[in-house]
């Protein structure tokens, strides 16, 4: 039986199979070479660019972000790996700018989504977080809706009109890989699913508001080994029309979905590089001893 068709609530998974409790070591060789073979980013790309200039991010007075300059390309996977505490999840929190929804944070510097400052004054919040969708490592369904008002929330809650409603939940649902799935079940409640299907579901909601970027925040996380296949599968599909950034802490994940890599160590951006250059021959001692497992 496939282990995503129980109905198993995400917490209930296998705790920790997937990304969580892989041991802390570097990809394999073939893993590395597998970096290697990626074909290059297509020549009209359909995503777009994300670029950090000198972004400074304060918990009040804590110092998160330090001075943080990295360039996203567009159709591309960007994975940003690193210690836990490193800031990665603070930092990709600034990009769609919900860092300021925590109180006494704040934001300092130039986070352009192609040349537009996200921070900058009449640049309407709710415009940025539907350009710049968000994945979180939990999936975090609507507990109260179906399957179909699930995917149709995140168009209802932009504010979008004259969208073929319909349409586009079955479009979402099919770019999510999980149509074929919930397609004769579309009225039943979305937290029914289990929790790989459930994490599809909110990349669904994410993909219906047609985004340009997607951030997504160790998805896989509290995800079983197959279910996380299934979201790594998903990301190769979705960089053709999205610029990804993910977070993770699972080494052998940035290795499998990734074209780049940045290493996050106390704040501070470290090293960005191709995959390959990262897990073979970073040009930082910190990065080496990281992903070589001395420390983290
Ligand atoms: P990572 O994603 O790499 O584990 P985080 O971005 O979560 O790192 O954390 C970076 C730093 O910011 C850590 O020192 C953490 O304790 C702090 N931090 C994270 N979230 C908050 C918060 N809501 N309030 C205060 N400090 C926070």
């Amino acid at each position: 039986m496939n282990p995503e068709d129980q109905t198993t609530p995400a917490g209930a998974e296998t705790a920790g199979a997937g990304n969580g409790a892989a041991p802390r070591v570097g990809p394999s060789p073939g893993e590395v070479a597998a970096a290697a073979e990626r074909p290059p980013p297509p020549a009209h790309p359909t995503g777009r660019a994300i670029a950090l200039r000198d972004v400074d991010a304060y918990y009040g007075d804590a110092h998160a972000i330090k001075s943080a300059t990295m360039d996203y390309a567009p159709n591309q996977v960007t994975a940003m790996i690193g210690p836990s505490g490193s800031g990665k999840s603070t930092l990709v929190r600034c990009i769609n700018r919900m860092h300021e929804e925590i109180p006494g944070a704040r934001v300092e510097g130039e986070i352009l989504l192609d040349d537009v400052d996200v921070n900058a004054a009449g640049v309407d919040v709710v415009a940025v977080r539907r350009a710049i969708g968000m994945v979180f490592q939990k999936p975090n369904p609507f507990p109260t809706l179906s399957i179909y008002d699930n995917v149709a929330a995140g168009v209802r809650l932009s504010g979008m009109k004259g969208i073929n409603m319909r349409e586009r939940v079955e479009q979402s649902l099919r770019s999510a890989a999980l149509w074929e799935e919930v397609k004769d079940r579309l009225g039943q409640p979305g937290i029914g699913l289990s929790g790989g299907q459930q994490q599809r579901l909110c990349i669904a909601r994410t993909i219906a508001v047609e985004p340009e970027v997607i951030l997504m925040d160790e998805p896989c996380s509290a995800l079983d080994p197959i279910a996380t296949l299934k979201i790594e599968e998903l990301i190769h599909e979705l960089k053709q029309r999205y610029t990804i950034v993910i977070v993770t802490h699972n080494m052998q994940q940035a290795a499998r979905v990734a074209d780049t890599t940045a290493f996050m160590l106390d704040g501070a951006i470290v090293e960005h590089a191709p995959t390959r250059k990262i897990f073979s021959t970073p040009d930082d001692a910190r990065t080496e001893e990281y992903v070589t497992g001395k420390f983290g």
